[in-house]
Order: structure tokens, then sequence, then C-alpha cells
């Protein structure tokens, strides 16, 4: 079995095209990831039966790898260095801290734009603002939809912040398209496979939320679905599971998964501490600990009178809170060696 072939960073564009020849007349897909010192040649498409004999002999091939993991290109393996997503002017890498940050849900122009301006001038980088909302039951607010969409791209283009927004359904992902600069995949959907190949093929980032039933090896294959439609702007974010206690929390925050997706995986990690412990006392000190053990971002909850809001208010931080938030966060930040 062979999932990826190893070639020598100084082999020849036909070497190279050799390579990639035998692997399409074969019937798979190629990915390639060029380093200095190698070029990795991913093989798409079920490898089990896949003999590596047939690439050692190519000039230029070093060696050939077999990935046994349902998930192959979002591996460290195949993509040793760490993705970089840019947004604008943000990068989203391993050596920031990029702080998303706005209300569950859209309500109106001026609960948005408040909150938007307070986060801006706060040092918080992107907007979240649910539009379409996945909830519990089917008589809470579902989010204001078209509607707020024209909210969202009225503030993005009044304060210059990038906005991220959750979509459902296909028909979402293209009204939500020329606004949204980034996707949120929620937790609830997750594991909705064709909703996921959709946003793989925007090419569009997508911020991909855990579900609160997956193990670490099914996130990453979800992420997988994504990268797989040629999409590589894949945030991956946890945002908490469910255990047995939801008197005193929502959900259990895990941040194992943080360094652990990190080793595992080339790609950012985020975390949302406002869903993972459903409390807003509980948003700040998980935030520390998120950053400490190497997260990327942190997606929050805000609002300008959450005891008002339409969805989340109880995770949901205060204006004020939110300046406490950032003022708090920052040592955790320099101690990672990283920046805000
Ligand atoms: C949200 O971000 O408002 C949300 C619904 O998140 P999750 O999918 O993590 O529950
Ligand atoms: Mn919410």
């Amino acid at each position: 079995m062979a999932d990826l072939v190893i070639m020598d960073g100084k082999s020849s564009r036909k070497q190279i095209n050799a390579v990639i020849k035998k692997i399409q007349d074969m019937g798979f897909d190629v990915n390639i990831s060029r380093g200095k010192e190698k070029i990795l040649i991913g093989i798409i498409g079920d490898t089990r039966l896949l003999v590596d004999e047939i690439f050692v002999n190519l000039p230029g091939v070093v060696k050939t790898i077999s990935i046994l993991k349902p998930y192959k290109l979002v591996t460290r393996e195949f993509h040793p260095s760490d993705t970089v997503i840019n947004i604008g002017d943000i990068k989203i890498d391993s050596s920031t801290v990029i702080v998303i940050a706005g209300p569950c849900s859209v309500e109106s122009l001026d609960q948005l734009l408040q909150t938007a301006k307070y986060i801006k001038r706060e040092g918080g980088k992107i907007l979240r603002g649910g539009v379409y909302k996945p909830r519990t039951s089917p008589y809470s607010f579902m989010g204001l939809g078209k509607e707020g969409l024209e909210i969202l791209k009225e503030v993005k283009a009044r304060t210059g912040l990038p906005v991220i927004t959750e979509v459902l359904s296909a028909q979402e992902v293209e009204d939500a398209a020329d606004v949204a600069d980034i996707f949120q995949i929620g937790a609830r959907n997750m594991f909705n496979y064709r909703l996921l190949e959709t946003v793989g093929k925007t090419k569009k980032p997508v911020l991909l939320k855990r579900s609160f039933q997956a193990t670490i090896n099914e996130f990453l294959s979800c992420a997988e679905y994504i990268m797989k439609e040629g999409n590589e702007n894949v945030i991956l974010c946890e945002r908490g599971i469910r255990t047995f206690d939801s008197e005193f929390t929502r959900n259990c925050l895990d941040l194992n998964s943080v360094p652990l997706l990190k080793r595992e995986s080339h790609l950012p990690v985020f975390v949302d501490p406002s869903h993972g412990t459903g409390k807003r006392e509980l948003v700040i000190p998980m935030s520390k600990a998120a950053v400490a053990c190497g997260a990327d971002g942190l997606i929050i909850e805000v609002h300008p009178k959450p005891e008002e809001a339409l969805s989340d208010g109880f995770q949901s931080l205060t204006p004020s809170m939110f300046s406490q938030f950032m003022k708090e966060i920052t040592p955790f930040v320099k101690a990672s060696g990283k920046t805000l």
C-alpha cells in the first residue's frame, strides 16, 4: 500500500510528471505539496491494493509512505509544515492567536454594528454572527436568514472586519458566499458529508466545529472530506463534547484535542470556550487554558445585552467582559510565543 510518494526536492519537472502520470493512469487523483528538500505527492483514492514497488525505481523518488488512517490530506505526514490561511491581511497560522468574536445570532443592524465596533477596538480580528441558526427546538429563533446576511454585509463594509457565519445547507452556502469570509460548519453538521463536500468545492476558508459526539478520528476524517474537494483552507475548532454532567456545564471542553490535533494535523486549531462551557464566567479561564495548550485562535460570543439575546445569552460575554478577556489572555499569548 502506498499513499504518499516522496521525491527529492531537486527532481526535474519531467521526473515529477512521470510519477504524477503513473498515479493518474491508475485512476487516482494527486495532491502535491512542495517543500525545499522534498516534494510530497499524495495519492488520493482507495490505495489499499496499490503496491509501492511500482514507484521505487522511478527517477527522483526517495520512498513511499503508507498512512494507515481514514484521512490523509489533513495529516502532518502529508504536509509537515503548518497550514497558513490568509483572510485579507489577517494570517491564521501558529504564530498568532486570532480572536473571532461577535453575537451568537445577528439580531439587528444596531446590535451587530455596536458589537463589531467594540470588538475591533479591543483587538478582535474577525466578526462572528449567525444568520442561519441550528436550534435544538424548531420553535426557537432560527436567525434572520437573508436579512441577516445584508446586515453582515453592511457591518463588514463599515468596520472592515472579515466575517464568519454558519451555513446548514448547500443553498445557504450559495447565499452566504458573497459576504462570508469564512464558512462555519457547526457541531450538528460536522457529519453532514454532502455539506462538507459543498464547502470543499468553494475553496473559501471553512471553520469546522467538532461534533459533541465525535472522536478525534471522526473529526479529522470530516476535515478530510473538505480537503479532498480541493479546499486546503480548513480550521479545526474544538467546541466541547458531551459527557455526563449537564447540570454545571453545557459541554466538556476537551482541551486534550488541541495538542493532539496540532501534532496529528497541519491545520490551525481554534477553541470555542463559549459553547464548550455554556457559562460566561468560564470563558476567560478556559480561553487562557486553550492558549496555554497551543490554540491558534478563539471564537467567543459577545452580546451588547446578553440578557436580551435571542440565542446563547447565558454564555455571551458583555462588552466590558470582552475587554477583560483581551487583557487577561494577553500574557498567555505572549508566554506561548505568539502574538494577538
Ligand atoms: C454557534 O457557533 O453559535 C453554534 C451553534 O455552535 P456549535 O455548532 O458549536 O454548537
Ligand atoms: Mn451560539
